[in-house]
């Protein structure tokens, strides 16, 4: 399948930016620094510290956000965010691996089960800061993994959300496997062959039965386990 350079939307300004030139467009964009000057003009806000944040799939690089991190959130509630908006199928476990050190979601909740990590109910600042690198994985059998970036640490006003998705990449167009309209569904059988993407049409007639199939979703966990999309509790 050839690759199509991956574009995304930045949520201050709606505007479309291929995946590379995102970030210089989010240091730039005017509709944020005129949403930020205005915060600043309050004089009395009270500021907070916030990470510039790059996530995406790893292997799977067109599947990407920018994300703003207020830096006294836990990886525990990253965690919480990652698995809403991206990964969430039926409770996994997962774990960040920063420099070499694994933080594994809270053990206490699996009794005994020792996975030989740190807990997650650490604060970011206490374990990255700007240039780091770390990666992220969901599921320890069908594993989704990400990369992280830190791109900038800077000061916002205080309020808002703790995270925020401050840009995002489009779902990339797949065709259908047969017949090469827009695939909407993915066969969890046949994606083995590279062959199971499929359309709305094909879909119906597909040899392996409805319940194989799962939607097409903007994730990197698309088609994987029982992946059906973001939580319906997401909130962020
Ligand atoms: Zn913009
Ligand atoms: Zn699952
Ligand atoms: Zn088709
Ligand atoms: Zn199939």
């Amino acid at each position: 399948m050839a690759r199509q350079t991956s574009k995304g939307i930045c949520s201050f300004c709606h505007s479309e930016f291929s995946k590379s030139g995102m970030t210089r467009h989010l240091e730039s964009c005017q509709q944020r620094t005129a949403m930020q000057a205005e915060a600043g003009s309050h004089q009395k806000a009270r500021k907070t510290r916030v990470f510039h944040l790059v996530v995406e799939g790893y292997r799977l690089p067109m599947y990407w956000m920018h994300l703003q991190v207020t830096t006294g959130t836990t990886l525990a509630t990253l965690d919480t965010f990652l698995r809403a908006i991206w990964l969430e199928c039926c409770g996994h476990l997962s774990a960040f691996t920063i420099g070499g050190v694994r933080y594994s979601v809270d053990t206490g909740m699996y009794d005994n089960w020792d996975m030989g990590g740190k807990s997650m109910q650490v604060r970011l600042d206490k374990v990255l800061s700007p240039g780091q690198t770390c990666s992220y994985e969901y599921d320890f059998g069908s594993t989704t993994e990400l990369a992280l970036k830190v791109v900038s640490e800077y000061e916002v006003e205080a309020k808002g959300r703790a995270i925020q998705v401050i840009a995002r990449n489009n779902l990339p167009p797949i065709p259908c496997d047969v017949c090469g309209k827009p695939a909407t569904s993915l066969c969890t059988e046949c994606i083995y062959q590279d062959e199971g993407c499929l359309c709305d049409a094909c879909a119906k007639d597909h040899k392996c039965g409805e319940e194989m199939l799962l939607p097409l979703v903007n994730s990197p966990r698309a088609g994987v386990c029982g992946y059906t999309g973001p939580s319906a509790a997401y909130t962020f």
